[in-house]
């Protein structure tokens, strides 16, 4: 059974917490007790969040940085773990698309997406990572998505760097486990998002078909399921993919 508040006194980082998932994740991990080192580009769209978790009794911190920038990473972390003291749970989140056939898909568009969603965990695993070895202890948590999996037409890109993720994570898994730190890999499916919105209503319609719970998922769904896998009750699990998509890839 998790007692309530089973995070109280760790410290989260959490990535691309200025919306959507990143934001649900950071306000459910507050809501066990963590404080938050929220992460994003924009300083202003990082604000609604520390808002929210304050507003709920919590503690979280703006570090605005462009998770494809490695020096600045490494310059953010150091801050995060100066201001807080230690850093117990990164949850790598920051994620774009740039979707397109792939016979037209221009090389930035490529290079920006492999560049945040997977070198991106890349730069924020290296030195958290070597924080958590210091304190035997962490959990990293991955968000990939069911496109890693299953590939999907429009999204080569996109893919790649989702599946890429599954790849890094399980090595993550093996290199840290004798230290003490699990990581793990959330693909959500269909989450209502910023990312997701302005989909027509008839491939919401033709989604909709395709997942056995017959609705979309929340950002909730997803932060229930980061927070589990970063509390005592998931000390066993590392290497796992959780995938939470309503059944629609089983
Ligand atoms: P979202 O609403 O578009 O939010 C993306 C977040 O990432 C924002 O906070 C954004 O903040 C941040 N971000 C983007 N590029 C960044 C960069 N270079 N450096 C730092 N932060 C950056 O997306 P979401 O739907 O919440 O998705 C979150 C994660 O879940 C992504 O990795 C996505 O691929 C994955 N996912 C989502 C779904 C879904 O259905 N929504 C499904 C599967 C997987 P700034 O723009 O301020 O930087």
């Amino acid at each position: 059974m998790l007692s309530t508040r089973y995070l109280e006194g760790q410290v989260a980082l959490v990535t691309g917490a200025s919306r959507g998932l990143g934001r649900a994740i950071a306000q459910e991990l507050a809501a066990q007790g963590a404080s938050i080192a929220a992460v994003a580009r924009s300083a202003d769209a990082l604000a609604a969040t520390l808002e929210s978790v304050r507003a709920a009794g919590g503690t979280a911190e703006a570090f605005p940085v462009d998770v494809a920038d490695s020096a600045a990473v490494d310059a953010m972390v150091d801050q995060a773990n100066t201001r807080f003291g230690k850093i117990d749970i990164l949850v790598n989140n920051a994620g774009i698309t740039r979707d397109g056939l792939l016979m037209r898909m221009k090389t930035e568009d490529w290079d920006t997406v492999i560049n945040t969603n997977l070198k991106g965990a890349f730069h924020f695993t290296r030195p958290v990572g070597r924080l958590m070895v210091k304190q035997r202890a962490g959990r990293i948590v991955n968000i990939s998505s069911v496109v890693g999996l299953m590939g999907n037409a429009g999204q080569a890109n996109y893919a790649a760097s989702k599946a890429g993720l599954i790849g890094f994570s399980k090595s993550v898994a093996r290199e840290f486990a004798s230290r003490g730190i699990t990581c793990n890999v959330v693909c959500p499916g269909f989450i209502e998002t910023d990312m997701t919105k302005g989909l027509g209503e008839e491939l919401q319609k033709k989604l909709l078909e395709k997942i056995p719970l017959q609705r979309l998922g929340q950002p909730d769904d997803i932060a229930g399921v980061v927070a589990f896998l970063c509390s005592p009750a998931a000390s066993y699990i590392t290497g796992q993919i959780i995938t939470v998509d309503g059944g629609m890839v089983m």
